[in-house]
């Protein structure tokens, strides 16, 4: 198969592993740099450029697009969709999970466990977001924020409200949510490929530190989970119709609450916390399901 590799930096581990994997399966692999495409829209025949070649003959395309490029990035997997080309997770379902809120309320309305949790723009009443989540200690986090930067812990309601107004202030959207301490610090990457997780790692922050990112000097290790956080994991997975997710998890004393959804989870972490070849193992995924030339975007 010719599989094209969405991403914007060849020498990332993740886009490394699976040009590996695709050669080792001997697939023919390419990189694509999604800003680096133009697109011509027209009802005959749409097709995809890039730097003065058509882009054309692919099977599958697996997405890497990272945050700051979601929209362009969304645009031209959505164009090879539109040519018939399998998308390993489909543009709408990474537009879709990249909006935390709106992730929120999805996996909410399937009553999937999740910690209580508090939006807002502009409230006139921070006391009562407060209360509505059911008043302090909370997590206070920044909707833009990535690898734990801006996310903070108030313990005290003074510390919440000042916290809380200092955000807004900067003309921040904020989510307020109930602090899972029982969590301890740690929390459970589920990777889910198709209707199964195929890989899970625990992610314990260091010492005296609440988030568990790598990026804040956390570390990883293999972890065995529950047969109720596998199904919360893939079940979460499939209300944001992702193929491919990383789906974070808290274990919580009411069981395990999802904290967020990825639709383009990192390989390094996974890979080396478990000694699995999860890049081989998406390979596999788009061998067994793509269906070149029968793909759709549903848009569901
Ligand atoms: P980011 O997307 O920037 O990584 P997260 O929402 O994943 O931000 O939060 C970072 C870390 O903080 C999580 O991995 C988790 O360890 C911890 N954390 C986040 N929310 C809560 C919460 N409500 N209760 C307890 N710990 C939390
Ligand atoms: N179309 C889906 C529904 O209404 C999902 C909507 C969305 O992703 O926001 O169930």
């Amino acid at each position: 198969m010719k599989i094209g590799i969405l991403s914007r930096n060849k020498s990332l581990y993740s886009t490394q592993r699976l040009m590996e994997a695709c050669e080792q399966r001997g697939h023919q692999a390419l990189v694509i740099d999604a800003l680096r495409c133009y697109m011509n829209i027209n009802s005959d025949q749409p097709s995809i450029h890039s730097r003065g070649e058509s882009l054309d003959g692919f099977d599958a395309i697996i997405p890497r697009i990272g945050a700051s490029v979601t929209f362009y990035g969304c645009a031209v997997l959505r164009q090879f969709e539109m040519m018939g080309v399998f998308p390993v997770n489909e543009s709408v379902a990474i537009t879709r999970s990249r909006d935390k809120l709106r992730s929120m309320q999805l996996l909410s309305r399937r009553k999937i466990g999740m910690p209580v949790t508090g939006f807002a723009s502009k409230p006139d009443d921070i006391k009562d977001l407060l209360d509505m989540v059911g008043g302090a200690p909370v997590v206070i986090k920044l909707l833009e924020g990535t690898q734990g930067i801006g996310v903070v812990l108030a313990e005290t309601r003074k510390a919440a409200e000042s916290v809380i107004e200092a955000f807004l202030g900067l003309k921040a959207n904020i989510m307020v949510q109930e602090f899972i301490k029982e969590a301890g610090g740690a929390d459970i990457r589920c990777f889910v490929i198709g209707d199964r997780v195929i890989a899970a790692m625990r992610r314990q922050g260091a010492e005296g530190e609440f988030r568990s990112n790598l990026h804040r000097g956390g570390s990883a290790s293999l972890v065995r989970i529950t047969p109720e956080e596998r199904r919360t994991a893939v079940e979460a997975a499939k209300v944001m119709g992702l193929r491919v997710a990383g789906v974070d998890l808290l274990r919580s004393s009411r069981g395990p609450l999802v904290m967020e959804v990825n639709s383009s989870p990192g390989l390094e972490g996974i890979e080396q916390a478990t000694g699995k070849d999860v890049a081989g193992m998406i390979i596999e995924y788009i061998e067994k399901n793509a269906k070149p030339q029968r793909t759709r975007t549903r848009g569901k």
